[in-house]
């Protein structure tokens, strides 16, 4: 084996990891592909291929096309060389998948969530982690990191500072999971979890920058600007949910009063439910999943409900539009499986609001992961250090 110099080490992995990219994005590819992609020598591209290869990270796949003589190799990533783990952490459920490492869901277990106490939610947690590494298959790198979505402020330490959601504040548990599991684990705010998994895997693959608007029991808002997420100097940005759009109105969690999400979240809708009389159920087991069964019935007053929640919406996206001037707005979490009767009322809010030259090539959309954005976006987060770290 050759011995690197500092730096030629440095320009090794450099290279290795942008094969790797490329054997990712772009799979199936022939070496010389890689090496005209990526502007390397073809013999350069062959070493690096073959050590990806040893360590099972891609693999060979039967000829591709051949543009006349001898058909070329085609390479693969490999998906199946590890797992990755994410939970949504919502605050009335916890939902935990299992991936491979191209985000693909290969199990998942949701759980109600009727405790908001650290040490229950923890113990919860690492009940659902057992399970899902228990139904994990053999894999040459095993789970390869844990992810977890929280709907509150984590700092870049993974510290969370506060959920007033859950009336946690200044939480750690990153140490305790990590050292108990032995994988990387990744705390992130779940808004900005979800926007990551709706622009690699879901709805916002086409696009640079979009605002996600995670609109559970709160709201949170996860920003990608030029393709990348955007976290804030501390970590804690996208706190939209606490933005005020009613001087004086209702409590909020935070301490503040007239909040977005006091007007726009599933918290909202389920209160306001209470007003109305809603057939199967008492005012203390409404859910969103009934009010949306209520409204594929006809149910007028759930449906002119959803409208008054979707324009809400619409407020609050009309100050994110007109202060990002964004590509996307992707609307996701629980509010997005009422799609059918919200996104009317919110597109004309913001066509009737919103200055017009920011709706010029603005697409307004539902997340394609629906309720697995933030789980799905951990997992990917993991992956990405996984990747990141084990290319050498
Ligand atoms: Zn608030």
């Amino acid at each position: 084996m050759t011995i690197l110099t500092g730096n030629q080490q440095l320009v090794k992995q450099i290279n290795k990891t942008l094969v790797l990219e490329t054997i990712l994005n772009e799979a199936p590819i022939s070496r010389a592909d890689i090496a005209q992609k990526v502007g390397l020598n073809k013999g350069t591209v062959s070493s690096l291929v073959n050590e990806l290869i040893e360590e099972q990270l891609i693999y060979e796949s039967g000829p591709g096309k051949s543009s006349g003589g001898r058909r070329p190799v085609m390479l693969l990533f490999n998906e199946k060389a590890g797992y990755s783990i994410g939970i949504d952490l919502g605050v009335n459920y916890i939902l935990g998948i299992l991936t491979d490492l191209k985000g693909h869901i290969v199990a998942e277990i949701q759980k109600k969530l009727s405790v908001t106490g650290v040490e229950q939610v923890k113990q919860m947690m690492i009940a659902i982690i057992e399970d899902l590494i228990r139904s994990a298959g053999q894999s040459h790198y095993g789970i390869i990191g844990i992810g977890i979505g929280i709907p509150g402020m984590v700092n870049n330490d993974g510290e969370i500072l506060l959920a007033p959601n859950l009336g946690w504040k200044n939480v750690r548990m990153k140490e305790e999971i990590e050292n108990r599991f032995q994988v990387p684990v990744i705390i992130e705010n779940e808004a900005n979890a979800g926007a990551y998994g709706e622009k690699l895997y879901g709805a916002g693959k086409e696009f640079d920058n979009i605002l996600y608007v995670s609109a559970g029991i709160g709201i949170g808002v996860g920003v990608i600007l030029d393709g990348q997420l955007f976290t804030g100097s501390g970590g804690f940005s996208g706190e939209m949910g606490h933005t005020i759009i009613i001087v004086n109105g209702k409590e909020c969690s935070c301490g503040s009063r007239g909040c977005w999400e006091q007007y726009a979240s599933e918290k909202a809708l389920l209160e306001e439910a209470k007003n109305i009389p809603i057939p199967y159920a008492d005012k203390d087991s409404i859910s969103i999943e009934l009010l949306v069964e209520l409204a594929k019935e006809g149910n007028e007053e759930v449906i002119n409900l959803f409208k008054k929640i979707g324009a809400y919406l619409g407020v609050g996206i009309n100050n994110m539009i007109n202060t990002f001037n964004p590509e996307q707005i992707i609307i996701g979490n629980r509010l997005a499986m009422a799609k059918d009767w919200l996104e009317e009322s919110i597109t004309h809010f913001v066509k009737s609001h919103t200055i017009p030259f920011h709706q010029q090539d603005l697409s307004i959309t539902f997340s394609q992961l629906t309720t697995h954005s933030t789980a799905v976006g951990v997992c990917a987060l993991s992956i990405e250090n996984f990747l990141k770290t084990s290319v050498k």
